[in-house]
C-alpha cells in the first residue's frame, strides 16, 4: 500500500474535514504507520547523502575523543569545510542567506566579536558596553523607523523603545507573548486571537502554538496583499493583534498596512509591522524614490515592529530588534523573579545568558555602514532586482508573482516551476520552493549586485525552463515533495515527513 493509493482508493472521494480526520485516524493504527515510515525512509534516504555529505572524508566523534586534538588540526579541517561550502553563497547562487559578505566586512565583524567573545549582557555589571550597544543599536533602528516623527515630546509614555533579540522568529514570538500578556492584563482577554495573513511569516503560527493564541488567517488580494475587509471581518472581542508584512517572505509584497493598522487602532488593539525583512531597506528604498507605502510609526496604529539587524543591517547571524510603541507595552516582554533562592532575576528576552559579542558585531556593522552604506547598499539591490525582473518578464513560460521590489516570486501555467527549480540546484542555484500558489523566489542581496550575477541568473533560468519544456516527465529532487504536498489528504503528512527530516539532520 502506497500513501498515494490511500488517497486515491476511498478518502479522496468524502468530505474534506471528514477525510483529514479519518486519514489522521487510521494513520495511528501500527500497521499503516509502519507503512507509512517505510514510505518516508524511502523518500529520505535519497536525501541523506546531500543531507550528510561528510561521512566519509571526516571523523565523526559520537563521543569526546579521549584527548584533545590539536587546535591546529581543527582549524585545519574546519578550513577544509569552509573551503567546500563557501563558494556557493559567496558567488551569489543563494537566494537571501548571506545579505552582504563581502570579505573586509566580513573580516571587520570577526575582529568585533573576537574582543567581546565572552561578554554576555546578563550580567550587566560585568559589561555595560552590552547595555550601551543595545540601547543604540534600538534607538537607531526606531529612528529608520518613523519613530522621530511618532513621539509627541509631551507624551514620553509613547516613546518608540524595544529590545535586541536573537532573530526574526524571536522578535515576532516575542511581539505575540507580548500582546497576549497585555489583552490579559488591560482587557482580560482570556482566549486571544490574531489575525495574520496566510503570507505571513510562519514564525506567527510558531507563535500561536507557543502561546496558544487562535490564528485566524485572512486571504490575500490578486496582488498578494493582505485583503483588509477579511480582516475587518476576522475581527472579534478575543482579538489582541493584527499583523501585516513589509515585505511579506514569500512575494516580497507590502501589505497594506495604513489600512491594517488604521483598523487595529479602531478596535483598541495591537498592530504588528513584520519588517524584518524590510525594516532595513524599505526606508532607504522611499528615500531613492522608489514607491513604497508607510509602513512604520508614522502610522499611529503600528504598535511593534520586528526588523533583522542579521538581513539587510549586514550584522552577523543572530540578532534582530523588536520595537514597540510605548515602554508600558515593552514591559508585558519582561521576565522578572523575586523568590528564587539564586537571587534576584530578570531577563528582558527568552535566553538568560546572551552572546554578547553578537549585539557587539551589530552595533559595529550599522555604525561602519551608516545611512550613506545603507542609501547605496538599497540602490544596489533594487537596481539589481529590476534587472532580474525585466529578465523573468522576458521567459514566456514563467509570470512573476505581484509587483515586488527585490524579493521576486516567479510561476508557471505551462510547467512545473519545481522541476525549474530542480534544474536551477543541479546548476547550483539555491533558490526558495514556495507553494499555495505553486512558484518560487529569490530574494536578491548584495551578493547578487555582483557583475555578471543577475545575468547569469536570467541565462541559467532560460537554460531551465527550456530543459523542462523539452522534458516535462523527469523526476527526482524537490518537485515531487511539493507535488505531495499539494495532494489532499497526503498533505497532512507532509509534517510528519518534515518531522523525519529534522531528525535526519541530527543523525550522525
Ligand atoms: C526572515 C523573516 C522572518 C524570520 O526571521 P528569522 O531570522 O529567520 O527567525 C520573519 N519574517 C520575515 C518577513 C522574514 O523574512
Amino acid at each position: 500500500m502506497d500513501i498515494k493509493r490511500i488517497n486515491e482508493s476511498f478518502i479522496g472521494r468524502v468530505n474534506p474535514r471528514i477525510a483529514t480526520w479519518l486519514f489522521n485516524r487510521i494513520n495511528k493504527l501500527p500497521s499503516i504507520e509502519k507503512k507509512i515510515d517505510q514510505e518516508y525512509a524511502a523518500l529520505l534516504h535519497d536525501l541523506e547523502h546531500s543531507v550528510k555529505p561528510y561521512r566519509e572524508q571526516f571523523d565523526t566523534y559520537a563521543d569526546l575523543p579521549e584527548k584533545g586534538r590539536a587546535k591546529s588540526d581543527i582549524l585545519k579541517e574546519m578550513q577544509t569545510l569552509t573551503g567546500i561550502e563557501d563558494s556557493r553563497w559567496q558567488e551569489g547562487y543563494a537566494s537571501g542567506a548571506v545579505y552582504h559578505g563581502d570579505a573586509d566586512h566580513i573580516n571587520f565583524l570577526n575582529q568585533v566579536y573576537a574582543l567581546n567573545s565572552q561578554s554576555n549582557p546578563l550580567h550587566s555589571d560585568l559589561w555595560p558596553s552590552s547595555a550601551k550597544y543595545e540601547s543604540e543599536i534600538i534607538s537607531m533602528t526606531a529612528k529608520m523607523l518613523g519613530a522621530e516623527t511618532a513621539v509627541n515630546p509631551s507624551d514620553a509614555d509613547q516613546e518608540i523603545c524595544g529590545a535586541v533579540s536573537s532573530g526574526g522568529s524571536e522578535s515576532i514570538l516575542l511581539a505575540m507573548k507580548t500582546y497576549r500578556d497585555w489583552a490579559r492584563d488591560q482587557k482580560k482577554i482570556m482566549r486571544p486571537e490574531m489575525i495574520v495573513a496566510v503570507t505571513a511569516h510562519a514564525a506567527f503560527e510558531k507563535a500561536a502554538a507557543y502561546f496558544k493564541i487562535k490564528l485566524k488567517r485572512i486571504p490575500v488580494d490578486a496582488d498578494y496583499r493582505a485583503d483588509v475587509a477579511a480582516a475587518r471581518k476576522a475581527v472579534s472581542r478575543n482579538t489582541i493583534v493584527i499583523v501585516g508584512s513589509a515585505p511579506s517572505f514569500p512575494h516580497g509584497m507590502v501589505d497594506p498596512i495604513a489600512e491594517l493598522s488604521e483598523l487595529a487602532k479602531e478596535k483598541g488593539i495591537g498592530f504588528h509591522t513584520d519588517a524584518c525583512l524590510g525594516g532595513f531597506i524599505l526606508p532607504w528604498a522611499e528615500k531613492l524614490g522608489w514607491e513604497v507605502p508607510v509602513f512604520d510609526f508614522r502610522l499611529p496604529g503600528v504598535t511593534s515592529i520586528s526588523a533583522d539587524t542579521h538581513k539587510y543591517g549586514y550584522a552577523a547571524k543572530g540578532t534582530s530588534v523588536i520595537l514597540y510603541r510605548g515602554l508600558a507595552l515593552r514591559r508585558y516582554q519582561y521576565f522578572t523573579s523575586s523568590d528564587w533562592p539564586g537571587g534576584l532575576y530578570f531577563s528582558p528576552t527568552f535566553a538568560g545568558s546572551r552572546p554578547g559579542a553578537l549585539s557587539a558585531a551589530c552595533w559595529a556593522a550599522m555604525i561602519t555602514t551608516g545611512k550613506k552604506g545603507y542609501m547605496a547598499a538599497s540602490k544596489k539591490i533594487l537596481e539589481t532586482a529590476s534587472i532580474i525582473k525585466k529578465g523573468i518578464q522576458e521567459i514566456s513560460d514563467l509570470h512573476i508573482l505581484g509587483n515586488p521590489l527585490w524579493v521576486i516570486a516567479f510561476g508557471s501555467k505551462t510547467l512545473n516551476i519545481y522541476q525549474v527549480m530542480d534544474y536551477m540546484s543541479s546548476r547550483s542555484w539555491s533558490l526558495n520552493g514556495l507553494h499555495h500558489p505553486s512558484c518560487v523566489h529569490i530574494c536578491v542581496t548584495l551578493r547578487h549586485t555582483q557583475p555578471g550575477v543577475a545575468e547569469r541568473f536570467i541565462d541559467d533560468l532560460k537554460a531551465a525552463v527550456d530543459a523542462v519544456r523539452k522534458n516535462p516527465a523527469r523526476n527526482g529532487g524537490m518537485a515531487p515533495i511539493y507535488g505531495m504536498a499539494a495532494n489532499f489528504p497526503v498533505r497532512s503528512l507532509v509534517g510528519r515527513l518534515l518531522e523525519r527530516y529534522i531528525d535526519l539532520l541530527y543523525k550522525l
